[in-house]
């Protein structure tokens, strides 16, 4: 017993901990408060651990060494830890591209360009240049949207669930909405179809089944309370089999003949022709503007590859109504998301720009070959840390993601490492390459380590060997 007492008397003070001089420069660079709360933490980890060997009545390892030099170390590398930040810039090497847990689409340079000037300096953001007089937020993005989706108003707001809840609340609060039951969706956790509508004052009224719709269950639906009828883009799931939904052209028709709006929610928001590329047919923002719906919202940053925001195109006489709503402020978008959305979408006037720099089109376009050749490299990379027997290159897809094209699968290749049995646990190394600087997250498959080159920008490719070399010699 007496031998726990004596480590535990053993286990320096805090004070005398700081004192060391390898926290020094450590002590002159971050705040003293992190420092000592750092020695603290260590200190009590020690202690708990003592502790421990002492209420289990085990021996202690004879080579526990508590000298302040050693502790020291510790408290360094915990308190630069807990001085960085939480929010950090990582790897993504699981191929998918719109990847919401990972912050959706990283943005265009020029965006990058734009945040910075916009951030560090004072900008015309509610002054008109050209009057001198005060001017509207909205401005700066409203004749660029109408240009690229063919419409005659628009309105950014902080996200597409805002969007489509300002939307319901300003044109049918107190009135009835149609929405086909196929179309009542869950998207990523806390955004439903049915409550958003419920929270937005429309009162919900379902039609048809869960995988037929047909144009007579939203016209039988219609009676003097009808305000609009909601259409939905499914996003994150798909039905084969035996289903059928309305077409937004023939829906339109049906709104306008009984003289009720149609609110189209996109979801992801394309502005481009996806089939000239190769991928599955989406229908684009412009198209459904054609089409007749007279509201259209859609994200910023899933497929267009920009920003977080909700942005509603349409009908000047309604979007005007949204824009006076009093719920608009409470969701209206900041300098900066109008900079790198204003940015984002300026590289849509040219497609072949828009293709080669919005980094979600890049991606979404890389072509086989080149992935093929990456993964090798990264291969090559990669046996040079486990040698060449557990390192292989395989073909497999990667997913769009961010509950855009669910079913689309884009062939690439992958690096796989597929250690020994004896060897590190591939969760392991899993979990410590969520901890290293910068982490690096990527897919595990039946103890397969797998790196899709489709989502690691190719500036990143030495840091990933790198990390991955870091990460496994612990
Ligand atoms: C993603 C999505 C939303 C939510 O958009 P956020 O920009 O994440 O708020 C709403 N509706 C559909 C159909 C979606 O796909």
């Amino acid at each position: 017993m007496s031998n726990y007492q004596s480590l535990l008397r053993e286990l320096p003070a805090v004070d005398s901990l700081l004192r060391e001089p390898f926290l020094a420069d450590l002590l002159k660079r971050l705040p003293r408060r992190v420092v000592l709360q750092a020695a603290q933490d260590t200190i009590a980890s020690y202690r708990q651990t003592i502790t421990g060997y002492a209420d289990a009545d085990e021996n202690i390892p004879e080579n526990i060494d508590l000298s302040p030099a050693t502790l020291a170390i510790e408290v360094a590398a915990l308190a630069e830890k807990n001085a960085g930040s939480n929010l950090k810039a990582l790897i993504n090497a699981t191929g998918i591209i719109i990847h919401t847990n990972l912050g959706r689409a990283p943005l265009p340079g020029t965006a990058v360009k734009a945040l910075n000037s916009i951030a560090a300096n004072y900008n015309n953001l509610e002054f008109s240049l050209q009057s001198g007089k005060r001017g509207s937020r909205h401005e700066h993005l409203e004749e660029l949207i109408c240009e690229l989706c063919g419409t005659e108003a628009a309105i950014v707001l902080n996200n597409n669930a805002g969007a489509v809840f300002l939307a319901l609340n300003a044109v049918a609060s107190g009135r009835e909405v149609v929405v086909s039951r196929g179309q009542l969706v869950e998207i990523g956790g806390s955004f439903r179809i049915p409550d958003i509508m419920a929270a937005s004052g429309a009162a919900l009224v379902e039609v048809g089944t869960t995988n037929k719709t047909y144009l007579r269950d939203y016209e039988a639906a219609v009676n003097e309370n009808t305000a609009a009828f909601l259409k939905v883009h499914a996003s994150n799931y798909h039905m084969v089999g035996f289903t059928s939904e309305v077409k937004t052209v023939e829906l339109a028709d049906l709104a306008y003949q009984h003289g009720l709006l149609l609110i189209e929610d996109l979801g992801s928001g394309v502005i481009l022709d996806l089939e000239k590329y190769g991928l599955p047919f989406e229908p684009r923002v412009q198209d459904s503007v054609a089409a007749g719906a007279d509201l259209v919202t859609f994200s910023g940053d899933k497929m267009l590859g920009g920003p977080q925001a909700g942005i509603i195109v349409g009908r000047k006489d309604i979007i005007s109504g949204i824009r006076t709503n009093q719920l608009a402020r409470t969701l209206r978008v900041d300098k900066f998301t109008i900079a790198a959305l204003e940015a984002t979408l300026r590289l849509y006037l040219d497609e072949e720009k828009a293709i080669d720099e919005i980094p979600v089109w890049r991606m979404l376009t890389a072509d086989v070959e080149s992935l093929k050749h990456r993964a090798h490299k990264l291969a090559e990379g990669l046996s040079d840390i486990f040698g060449t027997d557990p390192v292989s290159v395989v073909k497999s897809v990667s997913r769009v993601g961010g509950g855009a094209l669910p079913a689309a699968e884009l062939p690439t290749y992958l690096a796989a490492v597929k250690l020994p049995e004896e060897d590190l646990h591939p969760t392991e190394l899993i979990d410590r390459l969520r901890h290293t600087n910068p982490p690096v997250i990527l897919r595990l498959q039946q103890d397969t380590l797998l790196f899709d080159p489709r989502t690691v920008f190719e500036n990143q490719e030495a840091t990933l060997v790198e990390t991955v070399r870091k990460a496994y010699q612990g």
